[in-house]
C-alpha cells in the first residue's frame, strides 16, 4: 500500500517510514501541512498519517480541506495531547481514527492496517470555516472541537452564512434564505439572532467570526 506520512519531527518521520517500509508499504514523507494536504489531494494514497501539529496548515485543517475536496482517503491523526477536545477535533475534521503521542509503533501499524482493511469512508461533507465544523446532517454544530447547542433557527442561520464563507450576504437575502417568509415590520430580526449566534460561537472563545458591514448585511470570516 502506499501511505502518506505528515511529520515534521524528522526522527518520529524516520522511524515511521522504518516501521512501515518493514511492514511492506511505500512511503511518502511531507513535513508541513501545505505540502500534505496537495500530495494527498494530488495523488492517489491508499492512507495517511497525519501529525495535528504541523507547520503552515495544521494536521486538522489539512483533514478538512480532503474532506471538503470529497477526499476520503483514511486518515491516522497524530496528536500530542490526550485532551478530549483534541479527539473531537480531529474526528470533527474528519479524521478515521488518532493515536496519542507517545505511541509504540507496533500500534501505529496495528490501527494503520484496521483503515487499510476498511478503506476509504465516505460522509455527509461537513462544512468547515476556519474552526467551526457544521454537520447539515446531523444538525450539530462544533468550534475547536467544542460542541454548540444551537435553535434551529440559529443553525440554520449559521449555515446559510458558512455556505457562502467571506461573501457578504443582504440582510434581505438572509431573511429570504433563512426565514423563508415575509419578515416585513421586523428587519431586526437578522441582527437580533446575529446577536443570539455571538453570544454561543464568538463569546465563549473570545474570538469573533461574524463580520457586520454597515448598512448591507453580514460575513462569516474565513480566517479568524
Ligand atoms: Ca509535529
Amino acid at each position: 500500500m502506499r501511505i502518506l506520512v505528515a511529520e515534521d519531527e524528522m526522527k518520529m518521520a524516520r522511524a515511521i517510514r522504518r516501521g512501515l517500509e518493514n511492514d511492506g508499504h511505500v512511503v511518502e514523507t511531507v513535513d508541513n501541512g501545505d505540502d500534505a494536504l496537495f500530495w494527498a489531494s494530488e495523488q492517489r494514497f491508499d492512507a495517511v498519517v497525519l501529525d495535528v501539529m504541523l507547520p503552515g496548515q495544521d494536521g486538522f485543517a489539512v483533514c478538512r480541506g480532503l474532506r471538503a475536496a470529497r477526499i476520503w482517503t483514511p486518515v491516522l491523526m497524530l496528536t500530542a495531547r490526550s485532551a478530549v477536545e483534541d479527539r473531537i477535533a480531529g474526528l470533527d475534521a474528519g479524521a478515521d481514527d488518532y493515536l496519542v503521542k507517545p505511541f509504540a509503533l507496533g500500534e501505529l501499524l496495528a490501527r494503520l492496517r484496521a483503515l487499510l482493511r476498511r478503506g476509504p469512508t465516505e460522509r455527509a461533507p461537513h462544512i468547515a470555516v476556519g474552526d467551526i465544523v457544521i454537520d447539515p446532517a446531523a444538525h450539530t454544530v462544533s468550534r475547536r472541537g467544542v460542541p454548540i447547542d444551537l435553535s434551529p433557527r440559529e443553525f440554520a442561520l449559521l449555515e446559510y452564512l458558512a455556505r457562502h464563507p467571506g461573501e457578504v450576504l443582504r440582510r434581505g437575502d438572509i431573511l429570504d434564505n433563512v426565514w423563508a417568509y415575509d419578515y416585513e415590520g421586523m428587519s431586526n430580526v437578522v441582527d437580533v439572532y446575529v446577536g443570539y449566534l455571538r453570544k454561543k460561537i464568538e463569546h465563549p472563545f473570545d474570538s469573533s467570526v461574524i463580520k457586520a458591514v454597515r448598512g448591507v448585511g453580514y460575513a462569516l470570516e474565513v480566517d479568524q
